[in-house]
């Protein structure tokens, strides 16, 4: 898909008139809600749409700005965050507009002439079987109108309060964990609305409002940090120029000129350049250099030499300056003065953690955090589990950030180094080879697929492990081809993990049939018979028997090999007003490929397993298919009882 051909055009591009953004000015405030969202970033956004599902959950998302984003920020969307947006029903979408980073190229001094650059390595920019999405390029205006229409379109029909800013908020400490203990108090920013105030009670309320968080601020926190004291300037560009490499992702460094990341956008035309500027002094800041974009331009040659761009538009450009900063919490229960009770007020996304934003992580890293939230928030409220659920929030991402903040730090030391002309012919592992290395070695990282929950209440020990090798406990669940038994669908398995707050046990079969007296036959009956299976437990009278855990299985046979009136009946659950049955439980190896999800994800087929799949898509834990009991266990420490649930 090309466009922006004759200049630069926000929106939708399939659409030939700009979108209008929806005036909700004059619409008021709700006085009280379940969860008050404060910023329409990306963080705030992922929340909204998980929300926006739940018509027995009230949501307001406030935003300062007077519509939607239209240009610049970040772009990158890791292979992890593709997953997430494939559970929100949208990935196609970004597949269509977005820019693919297929290869990366390196470039450095010319060692016969230092001033020149040349390319010095190739290489496929994420490893074979890492997720079955591509990392790609896309404008965060475009990934905030996909979130919008998803929040629209979702039952709730839930839309941002644009043009309130919010002042400040305060929690009564007295209050229950459930009650609407918040009150935060919003300005209005619109034209002729000066001096306007509007006041929302909710029970909990998330900031999502970015590095200056005035959430962060109302708890009492702080961003704790460091400047490398670097400026680099960043500009989203319509250009042409000889360089051959402008539609390929590139890390360039010259020989005295400092860096550039090259990063072609959506379109066909436009690209994105970040340039290394100035080293700032110890107390200066970026703002105080009064760096323009004719600057950042003319750097930009210069790093470039002897390759030439002629810039003939700027479609947003900006400066900033690296630095890694990090709140201590991201709840206001882990404060010492408040360890005893319950958390009310969250924090998410910028407004916890800032870094630099060359390794593309600043979009991804705050969704991640927002999707971690959302079902947890969704439990608590439904009645589900307990709020002590939520303080699982705070300990999961906050280590999360931490190593994003460690890996920020080695990677912008790394852009800034100064190379030597012909470094890249050193084969000795010296510092200047490092560039092109540490970009393959923290591969799975900045793909956003190396994230890993520590052992606790939700994410369990690897004591079954070795029965599902691939499916690594406490990461995200890597997907891999199988075939929907049914109607002989190709598809991904991970795809049956939807953004709906569900659980999912994935059974993989032994090799023999599925009788009543084999393992999975067993399971079946346990699952739907016996007053201890966490199915019946957890799953509210009247409601579909996967509402609250929802079963798969895959079979290690053919899906001509199984005869489907022969498989359990469980597996074949009736549903919904009329009774009809769901046919979409049971898989089996997709083997046109020529690869065996059994082999892929390193499933013993000998005893088979079960497998735990958080609502936010993360495996928790790898079980024996006759652990009954450790199974209900597991259930039993995060989820209430069906006869307690929404009291
Ligand atoms: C100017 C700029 C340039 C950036 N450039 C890049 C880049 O080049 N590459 C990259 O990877 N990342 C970049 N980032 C970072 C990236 O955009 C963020 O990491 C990401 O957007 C974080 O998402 P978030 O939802 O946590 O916060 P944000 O996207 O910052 O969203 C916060 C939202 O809250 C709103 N808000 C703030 N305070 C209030 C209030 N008191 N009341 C109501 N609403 C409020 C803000 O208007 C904003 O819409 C940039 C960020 C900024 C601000």
């Amino acid at each position: 898909m090309q466009y922006h051909l004759n200049g630069y055009s926000p929106g939708n591009p399939t659409e030939t008139r700009p979108k209008q953004a929806t005036d909700t000015t004059n619409t008021s405030l709700p006085k009280e809600v379940d969860v008050l969202i404060v910023g329409c970033g990306p963080a705030g956004l992922t929340l909204a749409t998980q929300l926006a599902a739940c018509t027995d959950i009230t949501t307001c998302i406030v935003e300062q700005k007077s519509g939607p984003l239209e240009k610049g920020q970040a772009d990158g969307v890791s292979c992890r965050s593709m997953e997430m947006f494939n559970a929100f029903g949208f990935a196609h979408k970004l597949l269509q507009e977005a820019y693919w980073v297929n290869e990366t190229t390196f470039w450095k001094p010319d060692p016969l002439d230092a001033q020149r650059i040349v390319r010095v390595g190739q290489i496929y920019d994420t490893e074979d079987d890492l997720s079955e999405f591509p990392h790609v390029i896309l404008n965060q205006a475009r990934v905030h109108d996909f979130y919008l229409e998803a929040m629209y379109n979702a039952p709730t029909a839930l839309e941002p309060h644009y043009a309130r800013r919010l002042l400040d908020l305060v929690v009564d400490e007295a209050a229950g964990p459930l009650d609407h203990a918040v009150t935060a108090r919003f300005e209005a920013t619109g034209d002729g609305q000066e001096g306007v105030t509007e006041t929302v009670k909710a029970r909990f309320v998330v900031g999502c409002d970015g590095a200056r968080s005035r959430v962060r601020k109302s708890m009492g926190l702080e961003l704790h940090g460091d400047s490398a004291n670097q400026a680099w300037g960043v500009m989203d560009i319509l250009a042409v120029t000889d360089f051959p490499d402008v539609r390929m992702k590139g890390l360039i460094q010259s020989h005295d000129q400092g860096s550039i990341v090259l990063i072609p956008r959506e379109g066909g035309y436009l690209v994105r350049i970040y340039v290394e500027m100035d080293k700032l002094d110890k107390s200066q800041r970026v703002g105080e250099r009064n760096i323009t974009v004719e600057a950042i331009i003319a750097k930009a040659n210069r790093v470039l030499r002897p390759y030439q761009l002629d810039v003939k538009q700027v479609v947003w450009w900006s400066v900033y300056e690296i630095g890694q900063r990090l709140t201590s919490s991201f709840d206001d229960a882990a404060l010492p003065k408040h360890t005893a009770r319950h958390p009310h007020v969250f924090i998410a996304g910028d407004a916890c953690h800032t870094h630099s934003p060359k390794a593309g992580q600043g979009m991804n890293v705050s969704m991640g955090d927002a999707f971690n939230l959302g079902w947890k928030l969704v439990a608590v409220l439904r009645g589900q589990s307990q709020p002590a659920l939520l303080r699982s929030y705070s300990e999961e991402r906050q280590a999360v950030a931490q190593d994003l903040i460690n890996f920020d730090r080695e990677w912008a030391g790394i852009l800034s180094h100064r190379p030597t002309a012909g470094a890249h012919n050193k084969t000795d592992g010296t510092s200047e080879e490092t560039f092109e290395s540490y970009f393959i070695k923290s591969g799975r990282y900045t793909a956003g697929t190396a994230v890993r929950y520590a052992p606790s209440m939700l994410t369990r020990t690897k004591e079954h492990q070795h029965l599902a090798t691939g499916f690594d406990i406490g990461t995200r669940l890597h997907s891999a081809p199988v075939m929907r038994l049914a109607d002989g669908k190709p598809m991904q398995l991970g795809h049956v993990v939807q953004a709906d707050a569900r659980w999912r046990l994935l059974v993989f079969s032994d090799a023999s049939a599925p009788t009543p007296l084999s393992a999975m036959g067993r399971l079946c009956t346990f699952l739907n018979d016996s007053p201890d299976s966490p199915v019946r437990r957890h799953t509210v009278q009247g409601s579909d028997i996967d509402s609250a855990i929802d079963v798969r299985a895959i079979f290690q046979q053919s899906n001509r090999a199984l005869e489907i009136n022969d498989t359990p009946a469980f597996l074949r659950p009736c549903k919904g007003s009329l009774g009809l049955t769901d046919y979409e439980k049971m898989f089996t190896p997709d083997l046109r490929g020529g690869k065996d999800i059994f082999d892929m994800r390193g499933i013993n087929r000998r005893l088979g397993c079960m497998v735990v799949v958080r609502p936010d898509q993360y495996v928790a834990h790898v079980l024996p298919l006759d652990a009954y009991e450790q199974l209900a266990a597991y259930f039993s420490a995060i989820l209430n009882t069906a006869d307690v649930q929404g009291k």
